[in-house]
Parts: C-alpha cells; sequence; structure tokens
C-alpha cells in the first residue's frame, strides 16, 4: 500500500481550500495541513474538514510535509520561497505554488532553492472564480480545466508523476510548458483581455455621464465582452505587473489592430471591413472555444421556451444532478418571440444529458451551440 503523505497548503483561500479538498477526494487517508493569514478561512476550513490542522504561522507546518502547495498572491509565494530556503524541509519535499504567472515564481524558485534536496515545479491550475475564501471552497473547481506545470531545474520526472498522483481527484487536464511561453500565452488570452475589459467598462461608463441610456441598452453583447471586468483588482495588478514586457506586447498589437480598422472605416472600405468581421468570426469557429473545457469556458445549452408559469422550474427539476454551473434568460428578445433560456454545464457528458431529457420530456425546441 502507499505511504499516507503530509501535504502542506499554504493560503486556505479559493484556489488553496479548493485543492484541499480535491486532494481529499482520491487521497482520504492523507493529512492535509494548512496556513492561512486571517481567522476567517483558518476557521471555516477546520470547520469543514477542508484541512486536518490550521496555524496562522506560515513557519510551523513546513518542516512536517511531503508536498507544500504555495496558494497566495504572487509576490506572497516569492517572499515563501525566500523563508523556505532557510528552513529545515523534509529531505526531497516537493515544492509547487498556485500563481497565475510563472516567470517571476519559476526566477525565485531556482534563485532561492538551487542547491538544496527539494523538488520544485511552478503551478497554474487554471480555474477561479470572482468569489475569494475557504467559503468559495468547491471540490470540482478545476474539473476540465487545465492545470498547468512548469517545470524548472528542480523539476525531475518524479517530482510530475507525484503531483499527478496527488491531484488526480481535481479531474483537471494536466499539461507542461515553459514558464515564460505559458506568460504569453496567457497574456493573450487572459491577461490582455482582462485589460480590454475593464477599459470598456471605464470607457462606457464615462459615456454613460452624458448620454444617459448607455447604461439600459446594454445588452448580451456588452455584458459578454465585460463580465471579467468585475474581477479582484489586487490579483489582477499583480498579474500584470509580473507580466509586464507580454502584456504591454499585447496592448501595443491591438492599438495597431485598432487603427487599422479606423483606417478601414474613414475610407469607406466595405469589403476591408466585411473582411476583418469574417476574419474574425472564422477564426472564433476554429478555436472552438466553447466545445472544450479550460478558462472559464463551458458547455451551453439554448432552450426556446414559452413564456409560461413555471416553465423553468419544470427544465431545472429534469436536470436535478446536472452540474449545472450557470442558466441565463436571454434579455434582448422582443416580446413576439419566445425566450432563450440559456444553461450552462461543465461537461460535455452531462450537456448530452440535458438535452436529451429535455427533448424527450417537453415540446421545446433544444439546440447545443
Ligand atoms: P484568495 O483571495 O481566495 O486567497 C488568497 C490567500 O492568500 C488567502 O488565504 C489570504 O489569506 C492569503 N494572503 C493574501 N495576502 C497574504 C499575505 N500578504 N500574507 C499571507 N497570506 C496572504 O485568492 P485565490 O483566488 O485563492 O488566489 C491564490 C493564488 O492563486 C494567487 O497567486 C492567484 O494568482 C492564483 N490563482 C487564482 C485564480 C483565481 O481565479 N482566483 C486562478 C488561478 C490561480
Amino acid at each position: 500500500m502507499e505511504e499516507a503523505k503530509t501535504i502542506y497548503i499554504a493560503g486556505l483561500g479559493l484556489i488553496g481550500a479548493s485543492l484541499a479538498l480535491g486532494i481529499k477526494r482520491d487521497h482520504p487517508d492523507y493529512t492535509i495541513l494548512g496556513y492561512n493569514r486571517s481567522d476567517k478561512s483558518r476557521e471555516v476550513a477546520l470547520e469543514r474538514g477542508i484541512v486536518d490542522r490550521a496555524t496562522a504561522d506560515f513557519k510551523e507546518f513546513a518542516p512536517l510535509a511531503d508536498v507544500i502547495i504555495l496558494a497566495v498572491p504572487i509576490k506572497q509565494t516569492i517572499d515563501f520561497l525566500a523563508i523556505l530556503a532557510e528552513m529545515d524541509l523534509k529531505d526531497g519535499v516537493i515544492i509547487t505554488d498556485a500563481g497565475s504567472t510563472k516567470g517571476e515564481i519559476v526566477a525565485a524558485a531556482e534563485k532561492y532553492l538551487t542547491g538544496r534536496s527539494v523538488q520544485f515545479v511552478g503551478s497554474h491550475p487554471m480555474a477561479g472564480s470572482h468569489k475569494s475564501g475557504a467559503i468559495a471552497a468547491d471540490v470540482n473547481l478545476f474539473e476540465n480545466a487545465y492545470y498547468i506545470f512548469t517545470p524548472t531545474s528542480l523539476t525531475k520526472p518524479k517530482t510530475l508523476e507525484v503531483l499527478k498522483d496527488l491531484l488526480s481527484g481535481l479531474h483537471a487536464r494536466f499539461v507542461e510548458i515553459d514558464a515564460a511561453e505559458h506568460d504569453r500565452v496567457t497574456s493573450q488570452i487572459s491577461h490582455f483581455p482582462h485589460v480590454l475589459a475593464a477599459s470598456l467598462m471605464e470607457q462606457a461608463g464615462d459615456y454613460a455621464k452624458e448620454h444617459e441610456m448607455t447604461n439600459h441598452f446594454a445588452a448580451g453583447g456588452f455584458r459578454d465582452m465585460t463580465r471579467i471586468a468585475e474581477s479582484e483588482p489586487g490579483m489582477w495588478s499583480s498579474i500584470l505587473l509580473t507580466n509586464k514586457e507580454a502584456v504591454i506586447g499585447r496592448i501595443e498589437d491591438f492599438k495597431a489592430r485598432l487603427d487599422h480598422v479606423t483606417q478601414l472605416i474613414s475610407q469607406n472600405d466595405e469589403d476591408g471591413i466585411w473582411n476583418f468581421f469574417n476574419r474574425g468570426r472564422l477564426t472564433r469557429k476554429a478555436m472552438e472555444i466553447h466545445k472544450r473545457g479550460g478558462v472559464d469556458s463551458s458547455y451551453d445549452l439554448f432552450v426556446d421556451i414559452p413564456d409560461e408559469e413555471d416553465v423553468i422550474l419544470h427544465i431545472l427539476e429534469l436536470l436535478r444532478g446536472t452540474s449545472l454551473v450557470n442558466i441565463h434568460i436571454n434579455e434582448e428578445n422582443r416580446e413576439d418571440i419566445n425566450g432563450i433560456l440559456q444553461i450552462s454545464f461543465k461537461n460535455e457528458k452531462d450537456l448530452n444529458h440535458a438535452a436529451k431529457v429535455i427533448t424527450e420530456n417537453t415540446t421545446y425546441q433544444v439546440t447545443i451551440d
């Protein structure tokens, strides 16, 4: 039988506490020790059995651990690596993190830990939500999401093997990528879009001061474009500041693209504008964002529903037990057509199951996007 391990999770926020639940799911015999600075998440984590023991002193549990997971903000992760470098830890202990950018963390780990008997690999579990703290812990948070490893000079082949086994209960998809490339790719598909969403919100907010109907007319498209503007400002500030070069590169590139569209419009270049939109449409279709799990993606089902009492309740009743993540009534409808209910699922299996039960038990039109 495999030996029960001791896992130390520093930071019992959304990510740390959700990781603890995922580890317990496949390894109920492992001991999970937790550190948290504030009392609240420590108490929640203990009350709910998310961790076995908890401390407010970061150094207390580190010497007991076979695996240490740092799930605190990026700057704190780097500070904790420096502290661990000065401590007596178990021989061969595996240290990893959860930070959203990897370059600076990996560089700090190599700087502080080289020459010590420790293994280090960078990690980025690519799922999250606007919620924070242990109170928001969710054992399914990482289901189908990419769990990225960024190997370093302190990573051995068995480091990843051990971690993949430890984290099997997350039901995530493990991927390995170079830290610098991770930061470049995430600057394009995550960091820069957050800058764009916040800018768009800022622009619309200013515009609304002079044009009062702005807020009223803002509907589905605008909402989809700006949802991530509600993200936590502290976390996003540190992400931008630890991935400066890549993010600035994306911003500069985008400016040139906007200039190009401005030119097409001012020159009345109808073909050029058509091609511009068409390229965007084809590129998005080819990316199949909606068909994959991963960063904030989901599997969506659309149901045409009549404007009658209890229709939604009836549909939800049929979907009992599925991993429904969101439900939305399309608000752009005209009065003379039916409403469209958009239901999002975490995985394809539940999506297909839902389409089947709704089709079999109702007369409503069901579409899978
Ligand atoms: P959270 O706010 O829920 O939790 C952060 C944790 O760090 C808390 O336990 C808090 O007490 C602790 N903390 C904050 N500042 C500290 C300090 N100065 N000293 C000691 N402890 C401190 O945040 P989270 O969403 O769990 O994020 C944790 C890490 O995971 C971050 O590095 C973040 O970049 C990364 N991450 C977040 C998401 C997401 O969407 N939330 C996704 C992937 C990775």
